[in-house]
């Protein structure tokens, strides 16, 4: 397709860029890609809202600075933190995950989030784990970097 110029989807037609909408009478939507990169406002909102569990903030800055701290750790990976659950009842405040045992639970939720259980894998007594196991999962790993 020539610079400056779209097709369209309807008519086949060759339109200019900036335009709205073809002569057939298609219109075509505004591009997705000049989005603006989103502060995860209403999910770090969204993520207070449910660890209180319908309880209230008593201090509302400090919960978001919190949630801001957590998305910011976790890469905002709204799947996982939309669904992470509270490691107890948290009464007025999410200030709990700004300790370290806060943070240190949502990684352990995290990697619990990640996992996946595979059919017919093997488990590993690491109790007992011998160098010939430790390279197969050595292997295992390098394949699955590779597979990605
Ligand atoms: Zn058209």
């Amino acid at each position: 397709m020539p610079r400056g110029k779209k097709t369209c989807p309807e008519c086949k037609a060759e339109c200019a860029t900036r335009t709205n909408s073809c002569s057939c009478g298609h219109v075509f939507k505004k591009s997705q890609k000049k989005k603006a990169p989103t502060s995860f406002f209403q999910e770090r909102r969204d993520f207070i809202k449910r660890m209180l569990n319908g309880n209230k903030s008593s201090n509302y800055k400090l919960d978001m600075m919190a949630a801001t701290k957590v998305f910011k750790v976790f890469e905002n990976d709204v799947n996982f933190l939309s669904k992470v659950k509270p490691p107890f009842e948290l009464t007025d405040s999410i200030k709990y995950f700004l300790t370290k045992a806060g943070m240190d639970y949502l990684r352990k939720k995290k990697l619990e989030f990640e996992y996946k259980p595979k059919n017919h894998e093997k488990i590993v007594d690491h109790g007992l784990k011998t160098g010939e196991d430790i390279l197969l999962q050595k292997r295992k790993t390098l394949r699955e970097f590779l597979d990605e």
